[in-house]
């Protein structure tokens, strides 16, 4: 049987939620951006009109006020964006509980042999986010994951694209290869070096000439083109092991120093211990990526002596990448921290580093109870003693980064 499958995305999620506690703010070009006095802070988000006048996220708010002189800018309210994705996927939730997010402003739901169709669905959710909570989203049915996704992008604000066995090849193919799930940076370099740009042309590849370039990703992404994508959609409270563990950040600032960059890559490897200790696993490789103020990327990766699963060892060396690459004086737009080659928490392991041994026992510890404080109040409730520098500094609210996200295809 086909399977009825709805991916539900929130358009321009963090400006209209700003929109929603200022509603002045839909009339006018507006984004979310660091902060207002700072010339230099950075676009998060934006909404349409700012978005038709060429603001781009990721720009300095100087950059976009030369596209957009009537910018209005709004800093960022993570707490209210929170409250608003519990909302809306509350309303999901009471048509299944195989409901999968993706993000803080999409998810994917499976309602096959639901008591009503999958359209009189898409439709009342569409207009039940809009009149209970006054954001509107756009929804993507169809008979599997990928084709629900790129659905929801078809058409937006405030609407509803049935992609099927039938129309898929009108629909999907023309659209260029990037907005397929699964398709990165580097596999699009890849598929243009072939002369693929569009989903339809990837579709018409043989998978063995796939395979020939991409490693096993490549007939994955066939299957996903042709329609045969069988990914089921996970149930609300399902944790599968992830394949890697990943924590970024665009601070309100650039960085500008070693002090602030080490802040940073702090609190995110705090993050991505915590997910990863969530999970009793443990990681023995560390990569970092970094943009800096031009927008160069740079990504390097380290194997680890041993495995880690704690935030100050994977921080250290984070950082020692970060220092190979560059000097203090740099300015870094947005850095992320990243642990893969995962395996299974195994306290043998770090007993077996002889002197290392009640370290790392009384580390343990330490970060179990830090565990439990935050699963009790919250994720914000506790933190270092380091990130309380940043308070003065200003380059971010610790609270914001929230949980580390989860990488890898989901079978
Ligand atoms: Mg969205």
């Amino acid at each position: 049987m086909n399977r009825s499958i709805l991916h539900v995305d929130c358009n321009n999620f963090f400006a209209s939620v700003e929109c929603v506690y200022d509603p002045s703010l839909g009339s006018v070009p507006c984004a979310v951006a660091g902060s207002k006095e700072d010339r230099h802070g950075i676009i998060l988000a934006k909404n349409e009109l700012a978005k038709k006048a060429g603001v781009k996220t990721g720009e300095a708010i100087w950059q976009a006020q030369q596209k957009c002189p009537g910018l209005i800018t709004v800093p960022p309210h993570f707490d209210r964006y929170n409250k608003f994705s519990k909302l809306f996927k509350g309303i999901c939730f009471e048509y299944t509980d195989l409901l999968e997010s993706f993000g803080i402003d999409e998810c994917w739901l499976d309602v096959t042999g639901n008591r009503k169709s999958a359209a009189v669905i898409a439709n009342e959710i569409r207009e039940r986010v809009k009149n209970e909570y006054g954001l509107t989203v756009s929804v993507g049915v169809s008979f599997n994951k990928i084709f629900a996704k790129l659905g929801s992008d078809l058409k937006k604000p405030d609407a509803v694209t049935f992609i099927t066995e039938e129309n898929f090849r009108e629909k999907i193919w023309g659209l260029p290869a990037e907005d397929m799930l699964g398709v990165g940076r580097r596999t699009l370099g890849c598929l243009h070096s072939h002369g693929i740009y569009t989903i339809g042309e990837l579709a018409e590849v043989s998978p063995a000439a796939l395979r020939s370039w991409l490693g096993k990703s490549g007939p994955m992404l066939w299957k996903f083109a042709n329609g045969l994508d069988d990914s089921r959609v996970m149930r609300f409270d399902e944790r599968i092991p992830p394949k890697s563990v990943s924590s970024g950040y665009t601070p309100y600032r650039d960085l500008q120093c070693e002090n602030d960059v080490r802040i940073l890559i702090y609190a995110l490897s705090e993050n991505i211990a915590a997910q990863l200790r969530r999970h009793g696993l443990c990681c023995r490789t560390v990569s970092i990526n970094i943009r800096d103020r031009e927008l160069n990327h740079v990504c390097r990766q380290i194997r680890t002596a041993f495995p880690l699963s704690d935030s100050s060892r994977i921080a250290e060396e984070a950082l020692g990448l970060f220092r190979k690459e560059y000097s203090g004086n740099t300015d870094i737009r947005s850095l992320t921290v990243c642990a893969s080659d995962l395996e299974p928490f195994s306290e043998d392991i770090q007993l077996d580093l002889c002197g290392e041994v009640f370290r790392s026992e009384r580390r343990d510890s330490l970060n179990k109870a830090v565990d439990g404080i935050r699963k009790r109040y919250g994720y914000g409730s506790v933190f270092r003693g380091l990130l309380m520098q940043d308070v003065r500094l200003g380059m971010f609210d610790p609270k914001e980064i929230g949980d580390a996200h989860p990488v890898g295809m989901r079978a």
